[in-house]
C-alpha cells in the first residue's frame, strides 16, 4: 500500500462525553463492530468511582487501565480506525484537552434524557478552538428523553454548532419504536426482543408515506414521524459534508448504546464521513500527511507507577511520512539523534512492537524521562508543532518541601511531572513561593502520592486564593509594565518566563480586563 492510501484509510478520534453519558460503553460497541473484542464488558471504565477520591490505589488502578486502553486501533471495512480514550473523571480533563490535540474528529455523547452537560461544553470549546469535526451520539434513547427537536435546538445553542440530524428517533423510553436514517432513508426497529442482540432489524422505507410503515410502528408514531422528518427536511439544509470538514456543522445521530442501537449506523456514516489524517500546524510552515519525511509530537506521557520502574510511556502522534523501528529521529528540542528498537502499537487491549507507522497512527515510545508533552519528531528539520496548548488551571495550591533532605528529589519529581503535563508551575512575582496549579483537585493528591512514592520526596500544601490564571501580553510596553507593578501581588511567571496573572475573584478579572485595554489575557499557553 502507498503512503497516501494508508492516509487515506485512517481515522483517528475520540469519544468524549460528560461523565456517565455512556462513551465507555459506545466505544465498546465500536470495538465490538471492528471485531476489536468479542465480549461486551471488556472495555473496563476507567473513571474513579464517587467517594474513592482520596483512594490512591483508585488512581493507581484507574492510570494502569488508562494505559491499556489509551489507543484502541482496529480494521473496519477496509479502513485503519484508531480510537483515542480519554479519562472519565473530570479532575483530568486536562489529559481529555490534549488527547484531543492528536485526534482528527470526534464523537460527542450525550444523555438524551440530561441533554447537555457541563463537561460536554469544555470540551466542545476545545473542539472548536481547533477546529475539530464533531459528530453527535445522542444516546439513552431507550429512557423517556427529552424532545428530539428541543434537544437539537439545545446542541446547537449550548455548543454554538449548526446541527443537522441524519437520523431521527421514534418516541423514547418504553415507547421507543426505533430510528429512521434519513440518510440511508430506512427504519430500524427496536423492539424488546432485540434488546440484547447486535442485529436489530432494518426495513427499507423509501416512501414514508407508505402504509407499510403504520404497520411496523403502527398509526400514531408513523403519523408523528411523518411530520417530524417533514420539519427536519423545512427546518434544516441537506447535510453538508465540507461544512461538516470545517467544523461548521455536527451531524446528530440517535441511538441507545448499551443495546447496540443505532451504533452501526453511526460507524457506517462516520467512517464515510469523517476526515482521514489532516495537515498539522508547525511555527514554521503546515506539514502535509502525504510528505516523504517522518513527522510527529509527544500529545501524553504516561508514568510507570511502579518506583522500581521509573519509566514512562511517551504517545507520539505521527503526522506525516513513514514511522520505522530502529531509524534514527531527530528530537528536535535536544537536538538529538533517536532511535527506539521497540515502538509499541495498540490494537485494542494489546500492545505489539511495530515496524512502521502512518500518519494518524499513535505509536508508544519507551522514555527515561527525556520528553516533554509537545517534543517534536523530525528527520532532521527543525519543527516544532503548534496547538499542543496548556490550559488556564483553575485550582492553585503553594507547594512546599516537608523534607529539608529531599529538596533535590523533590525538585526533579516536579519537574518531570511538569513535563508530564500533569499540572503547571507557576512562580510568585510577590515573594518566589511555588505555586502549583491544575484543572481538578485530584491531582494534588495524585501529585503528593506520585512525588513520594516515585522520587522519595515529600511535599507540603498551603493554600492560595486564586481564581484563575492567565497568561497576558501587550503591545503597548508602558501599560503592560503599569500593570504589572500596579498588580505586583498578583504576578507571577510560568515555566517558561512568561508572564502570568492570577486573578483572585472573576470580578478582579473582568476589571482588570476592563481598566487595561492594551492587554490581552489568554486562557490556554499558545496565543
Ligand atoms: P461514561 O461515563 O460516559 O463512560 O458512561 P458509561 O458508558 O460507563 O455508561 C454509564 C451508565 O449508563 C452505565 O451504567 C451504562 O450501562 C449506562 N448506559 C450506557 N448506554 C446506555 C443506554 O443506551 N441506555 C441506558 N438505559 N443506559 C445506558
Amino acid at each position: 500500500m502507498t503512503l497516501q492510501e494508508e492516509i487515506t484509510r485512517r481515522r483517528t478520534f475520540a469519544v468524549i462525553a460528560h461523565p456517565d453519558a455512556g462513551k465507555t460503553t459506545l466505544t465498546e460497541k465500536l470495538l465490538l463492530f471492528g471485531g476489536a473484542i468479542h465480549v461486551a464488558g471488556a472495555v473496563k471504565s476507567n473513571k474513579i468511582k464517587k467517594g474513592a477520591t482520596s483512594d490512591f490505589m483508585e488512581i493507581e488502578r484507574q492510570r494502569g487501565i488508562s494505559v491499556a486502553t489509551s489507543v484502541m486501533g482496529f480494521e473496519y471495512q477496509g479502513r485503519k480506525i484508531n480510537i483515542l480514550d480519554t479519562p472519565g473523571h473530570e479532575d483530568f480533563a486536562e489529559d481529555t484537552y490534549r488527547t484531543l490535540t492528536a485526534v482528527d474528529s470526534v464523537i460527542i455523547v450525550i444523555d438524551g434524557a440530561k441533554g447537555v452537560e457541563s463537561q460536554t461544553r469544555k470540551l466542545m470549546d476545545v473542539c472548536r478552538m481547533r477546529q475539530t469535526p464533531v459528530i453527535v451520539f445522542v444516546n439513552k434513547l431507550d429512557r423517556p428523553c427529552k424532545d428530539p427537536f428541543d434537544l437539537l435546538d439545545e446542541i446547537e445553542k449550548e455548543l454554538r454548532i449548526r446541527v443537522r440530524p441524519l437520523s431521527f428517533p421514534i418516541s423514547s423510553g418504553d415507547t421507543f419504536k426505533g430510528v429512521y436514517n434519513i440518510y440511508e432513508k430506512n427504519l430500524t426497529l427496536f423492539t424488546s426482543d432485540e434488546r440484547q442482540t447486535a442485529d436489530a432489524s432494518t426495513v427499507e422505507i423509501n416512501d414514508l408515506a407508505s402504509p407499510e410503515l403504520d404497520e411496523y410502528i403502527s398509526e400514531r408514531y408513523a403519523k408523528q414521524l411523518r411530520e417530524d422528518t417533514e420539519l427536519v427536511e423545512g427546518v434544516y439544509d441537506a447535510f453538508d459534508r465540507d461544512a461538516y470538514l470545517r467544523a461548521e456543522l455536527a451531524p446528530v445521530f440517535f441511538g441507545s448504546a448499551v443495546n447496540n442501537f443505532g451504533v452501526k449506523e453511526l460507524l457506517e456514516c462516520f467512517i464515510r464521513i469523517a476526515p482521514s489524517p489532516r495537515p498539522a500546524p508547525t511555527e514554521t510552515r503546515i506539514v502535509e500527511p502525504a510528505e516523504e519525511k517522518m513527522t510527529g509530537f509527544v500529545f501524553k506521557i504516561h508514568a510507570n507507577m511502579d518506583p522500581n520502574h521509573r519509566d514512562r510511556i511517551a504517545f507520539l502522534k505521527i503526522c506525516s511520512g513513514t514511522f520505522e523501528r530502529n531509524k534514527n529521529f531527530l528530537h528536535v528540542r535536544s537536538g538529538k539523534q533517536m532511535k527506539f528498537s521497540s515502538p509499541t502499537a495498540f490494537m485494542a487491549e494489546k500492545k505489539s512492537i511495530i515496524d512502521f507507522a502512518y500518519p494518524g497512527d499513535i505509536v508508544g515510545l519507551h522514555d527515561t524521562g527525556n520528553f516533554k508533552i509537545g517534543d517534536t519528531f523530525t528527520e532532521g528539520e527543525k519543527l516544532k508543532f503548534t496547538g499542543i496548548p496548556s490550559f488556564a488551571p483553575e485550582q492553585f495550591r503553594y507547594i512546599e518541601n516537608a523534607d529539608p533532605l529531599k529538596f533535590k528529589q523533590l525538585a526533579k519529581g516536579i519537574d518531570q511531572l511538569m513535563d508530564e503535563g500533569v499540572a503547571q508551575l507557576f512562580t510568585s512575582s510577590l515573594n518566589g513561593r511555588k505555586i502549583i496549579g491544575t484543572v481538578g483537585a485530584l491531582q494534588f493528591e495524585v501529585i503528593e502520592y506520585r512525588l513520594a512514592h516515585e522520587y522519595n520526596a515529600a511535599c507540603r500544601w498551603e493554600p492560595i486564593s486564586i481564581y484563575k490564571a492567565c497568561w497576558i501580553e501587550s503591545d503597548n510596553a508602558e501599560q503592560l509594565a503599569d500593570f504589572k507593578r500596579r498588580k505586583h501581588t498578583n504576578m507571577a511567571i510560568d515555566k517558561h518566563g512568561r508572564d502570568v496573572f492570577l486573578a483572585d475573584t472573576s470580578y478582579a478579572l473582568a476589571l482588570a480586563q476592563e481598566n487595561f485595554k492594551d492587554i490581552r489575557f489568554y486562557f490556554t499557553s499558545e496565543f
